[in-house]
């Protein structure tokens, strides 16, 4: 959107570590022993000159006193309480590989798994899948991304054949005439994504939000629904049946692009907006304005979230969107697409080399066996050494429950405060035989951990990402590794030696590890076939597909009007709306959802560790209608205590109007009683396993002030 300048040498040019937009950084210094200072950079063309606040003190956790910069040990496992005591890498690899290797000689190859994160680079994704399969030859890896993108992904892997998670780039949002955001608040997940809906608001557009809150983002919409969480196919189903039956698809794009639409119209028949009025509470004329509106626009735009994609119907609730833009001929053409808009840094890429328990790099489904053939080829092993598909992130958890997993090595992630129930993850995590954990702080999960090693920061560690749009990119080393750290990709190598396994893993940099990854990805529905380091560099990013060395990539994909299925043609889906797992009753009668905050990220362990973050947001507040305090006579000073069927916690109070009056919202960037994911549902999706993390039945009482 603005014209970008060359780089400046001797400033370290970095991205923010945070959200998927992945901004440019410049580290500047007043004097060359000074320490450097963080300034939006203008070289990366994403957000050129913009971070947020998030972006402004992203150096701080970096050089925060509490980092772990040596091997740490403790004897006994489990639980908060034990003191570390500090280790030289050699005793600690040597004893981690040894418990491993004596794990699976006691209870099989399978016992040891592995939690991979979304904030990884592509490259430590990459090598963590491979050391599972390889090093490990386990099946149970899976990562903290599954409670993100599972349901986008499937849900545009059924729709498409294929999961990128905006089909669209961002610059052609400010092309679109009509645009709807469903369970995305980007102006506080996404800050630097507004000025594109800003600059879309100023070409004219109609913004709408659908959101039980009225958020930040909300506040910027033409439209703002209000709805209740659960609710969303039901809501969707009342604007394609208002534009069927009102004949304002496009009929031609149909018939020429799609399949299901039969079925799609037995499914929104009992749906009538008038009747979708009486279920949700939205006013008839707001679902056939925007029905109309969307459908009739030149261009248009869906961008949905985790609002309605974390729930057991999440993955239909975006295929009901995905209708919606395929319906109105709203995909493949500029100003016009359908985007799961990724919540971590490397959302995206993340999903796609490894990580995920049924798949290997490039998308390719691990039971697949030409998948293997061709992955084993690159890997150079034969193919029926490589294990089969594993369970997912939670369900990682029941495996240790049942004794089927006794070591799990955690990378990059914090899944006690981001898994939902964790009360139960805890008691898993309790169980094991060893625990490893690699990471910046001692965390939450850490507490548990045998071993906890120190990760490298974003400054200190080179690879690419894959932003939200599918771009992949590269970012340099920026600062010297501190201590006695250890580039991941160095880490995965050196414990992979200490197993035997050495050879599949010398790498001697990160471009190494792409070059492979490239390679095994080629073919692939996520194929970086075609990209170099050198590549990526001189073009700012290349976006995937790019099969071939010559090949410019995809910004925009479905442009032919071609899709990833075998008769190129999208899957129009007939959703027959289904209830959450938890209904509301007369001793949990009100819904409890969660989510981020501006000023914080994911678990917290960073934003948590950040000065001028933290007094922004120092505890989590539940956030509930006036009407509720009302009904539980809330006096001011009061705080709330939410019980749910899995816990109980007591949280500080913040009255809004803005909120559905059935709703209480709880961010979820805090750890042990401060942790709503105490309170959360762990039932999953029967088919992306995501869990149950927006809806839940609870209960709301007044805690008197003392
Ligand atoms: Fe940019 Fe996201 Fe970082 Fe904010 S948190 S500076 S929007 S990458």
């Amino acid at each position: 959107m603005v014209a970008m300048q060359a780089a400046e040498p001797n400033r370290p040019h970095t991205h923010c570590c945070y959200c998927s937009m992945q901004c440019g950084i410049e580290l500047v210094r007043s004097a060359p022993d000074a320490a450097p200072t963080v300034k939006a950079s203008p070289h990366f063309p994403v957000a050129t000159g913009r971070l947020c606040q998030k972006g402004m003190h992203a150096m701080a956790h970096a050089v925060h006193p509490e980092r772990v910069l040596a091997p740490m040990r403790r004897q006994q496992a489990a639980g908060p309480g034990e003191a570390w005591s500090r280790a030289g890498w050699e005793e600690a690899l040597d004893d981690i590989a040894a418990r491993m290797l004596s794990i699976q000689e006691r209870y099989g190859r399978d016992a040891v798994s592995v939690f991979g994160g979304g904030s990884l680079t592509n490259e430590v994704c990459y090598l963590l899948g491979k050391f599972a399969r390889v090093a490990l030859r386990s099946r149970y890896i899976d990562y903290n991304g599954r409670y993100c993108m599972s349901s986008a992904a499937a849900a545009q892997m059924r729709a498409f054949g294929v999961d990128r998670g905006m089909s669209l780039p961002l610059d052609d949002i400010p092309l679109a005439k009509y645009i709807i955001l469903a369970g995305t608040n980007i102006a506080e997940c996404q800050p630097t994504m507004v000025p594109y809906i800003l600059a879309a608001k100023k070409n004219g557009a109609i913004v709408v939000t659908i959101d039980p809150r009225q958020t930040m983002t909300a506040k910027l919409a033409d439209i703002h629904v209000s709805l209740q969480p659960g609710f969303d196919s039901v809501f969707v189903n009342g604007l394609l049946h208002h534009i069927v039956h009102g004949g304002l698809y496009d009929q031609a794009y149909v018939a020429a692009h799609t399949n299901g639409l039969a079925e799609l119209r037995d499914a929104i028949a009992p749906f009538p907006p008038d009747r979708v009025s009486l279920y949700t509470g939205i006013p008839v004329e707001v679902i056939r304005t925007i029905a109309a509106g969307f459908a009739r626009a030149e261009t248009g735009i869906v961008l949905t979230a985790r609002g309605l994609e974390q729930q057991v119907n999440g993955v239909e609730h975006t295929l009901n969107y995905i209708n919606l833009c395929l319906l109105t001929g709203k995909m493949g053409k500029p100003g016009c697409g359908f985007g799961a808009v990724t919540g971590q840094a490397n959302g995206q890429g993340g999903r796609e080399h490894g990580q995920k328990a049924d798949q290997l790099p490039g998308y390719r489904l691990i039971e697949d066996p030409e998948a293997r053939r061709h992955v084993a080829g690159v890997w150079g092993i034969d193919p029926d050494e490589l294990p089969g598909k594993g369970v997912s992130a939670y369900e990682l958890f029941g495996k240790i429950h049942d004794g089927k997993i006794k070591a799990m090595l955690v990378l990059g992630s914090n899944p006690l405060v981001s898994s939902p129930n964790s009360a139960r993850v805890a008691e898993a995590l309790a169980k094991l035989e060893l625990l490893v954990v690699v990471d910046m702080f001692a965390t939450e999960t850490a507490a548990y951990a045998h071993w906890l090693l120190p990760g490298s920061s974003f400054l200190e560690a080179e690879g690419t990402l894959t932003n939200l749009e599918g771009r992949v990119f590269h970012r340099e080393k920026a600062l010297p590794s501190p201590g006695e750290t250890m580039e991941d990709f160095r880490l995965i190598g050196r414990l992979a030696e200490k197993l035997g396994r050495g050879r599949y893993f010398r790498f001697d940099s990160p471009e190494d590890v792409f070059a492979e990854l490239a390679r095994a990805s080629a073919g692939g529905k996520a194929d970086y076939g075609g990209m170099t380091y050198a590549r990526i560099k001189e073009r700012q990013g290349l976006f995937w597909p790019c099969p071939a060395e010559g090949h410019p990539g995809t910004p925009r994909m479905f442009a032919d009007g071609r899709f990833e299925h075998p008769d190129g043609r999208a899957r129009l889906h007939g959703i027959v709306p289904q209830k959450p797992a938890e209904t509301t009753d007369r001793d949990y009668p009100y819904i409890l959802t969660t989510g981020r905050l501006g000023n914080h990220y994911l678990s917290g362990a960073q934003t948590r560790r950040t000065e001028g973050l933290l007094k922004k947001a120092p505890v989590p507040v539940a956030e509930l209608h006036p009407s509720v305090a009302e009904r539980i006579r809330l006096r001011h000073g009061d705080r709330v205590r939410l019980t749910t069927r899995r816990g109980s916690l007591v949280f500080d109070v913040k009255l809004s109007a803005d909120i559905h009056p059935t709703t209480v919202f709880v961010p979820f960037h805090w750890g042990g009683e401060q942790s709503v994911n105490a309170l959360t549902n762990d039932a999953l999706h029967p088919v992306s396993r995501m869990p149950e993390f927006k809806v839940c039945a609870v209960r709301v009482e007044r805690e008197a002030a003392e």
